[in-house]
């Protein structure tokens, strides 16, 4: 006799995917965050295409990603390790909002690097949309959550799947917002079969305790930017207000103007942990002296904000 089937976990945070208008024809004027998530996995169908599989959902966060904050990713992160760890649990779909996805799927990636699939997705366009993305996007993300041998952080959005770690939000408005630089997709779902031609990602994760640290007490991680005109003020207002550390989004080949090097180096000079990538759009810095260099500023901050939790506090 076959055993009990084996369940995927839909985890709510809000989003667009969770958003309503009250005209369909508005994909702009809508309020994320407004449906749970149960009604957005009856609005895929409810999985129904996936016979051995039963779902579960938990509303994790109703928010607009664009209003993330930390408590919500640690809520996240003790919920999906949660989850993760259940003998009757086989996979994990989270469904988020687009603006902040590629740093969710960051974090999740370097925190938990699971064996089992996490699976996140979104949509562009309201659940109210004449043409909803959300309800497809489910449940594509469902499909590549139930693959055989799926595993580690993925996002499924537009039809494409794409390793968390390296996800960009690229366009504010098309349906397929998104891609990963050079890397490019790892799949594609296609009339509910996945075509993959790339390995599904792994990495060695920090684990879950690395964001148990009470929040109010997390370093504080800014990113600046170096561009026409810079002269390194705004770095000297955060030391004078405290930071911990600074993410550097250079131009091309991660170049800093003099001034803001010479800022740089004054918060150097007082322990603040500063890390270089590019404000380019895609590549990597060529020749980086830090992991840093391959990430997007976005992602180069939860780099280094996972770093420094992870740090030993200082003594006294
Ligand atoms: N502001 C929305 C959010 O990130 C946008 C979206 O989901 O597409 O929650």
């Amino acid at each position: 006799m076959e055993g009990p089937a084996r369940k995927i976990v839909v985890l709510g945070t809000g989003g667009t995917i969770a958003g309503t208008a009250p005209d369909a024809g508005d994909h702009v004027g809508y309020r994320a965050a407004q449906l749970g998530v149960a009604a957005l996995v009856a609005a895929a169908a409810g999985g129904t295409w996936l016979p051995s599989w039963q779902l579960e959902t938990e509303q994790v966060a109703q928010i607009d990603s664009a209003d993330l904050t930390h408590a919500v990713w640690q809520l996240l992160v003790r919920r999906a390790a949660a989850h993760l760890a259940r003998d009757d649990v086989g996979a994990l779909v989270v469904a988020h909002g687009t603006d902040t996805l590629e740093e969710t799927a960051y974090l999740l990636h370097r925190v938990l690097a699971p064996a089992k699939p996490l699976v996140l997705t979104a949509a562009m366009r309201p659940a109210t949309a004449l043409q909803a993305d959300g309800p497809q996007n489910l449940n594509d993300a469902l499909t590549v959550a139930a693959e055989s041998g799926a595993r580690g952080v993925l996002a499924v959005i537009g039809g494409q799947v794409f390793a968390g770690a390296e996800l960009r939000k690229q366009h504010p408005y098309r349906l397929d917002a998104f891609g990963a630089g050079d890397a490019g997709a790892l799949g594609a779902v296609e009339q509910g079969t996945l075509r993959r031609w790339r390995e599904w990602p792994s990495g060695a994760p920090l684990g879950p305790q690395v964001v148990e640290r009470e929040v109010r007490s997390w370093p504080r991680v800014e990113i600046v930017t170096s561009h026409a005109g810079s002269d390194g003020r705004i770095v000297d207002a955060l030391l004078a207000q405290g930071v911990d550390g600074l993410v550097v989004a250079g131009v091309g080949n991660g170049h800093v103007h003099t001034a803001l090097q010479a800022a740089l180096a004054r918060a150097r000079a007082r322990g603040v942990a500063v890390a270089l990538t590019t404000r380019c759009t895609q590549g990597v810095v060529v020749g980086a002296t830090d992991d840093a260099g391959a990430l997007t500023p976005v992602q180069a901050r939860v780099e280094l904000l996972l770093r420094l939790l992870a740090a030993p506090p200082e003594p006294g």
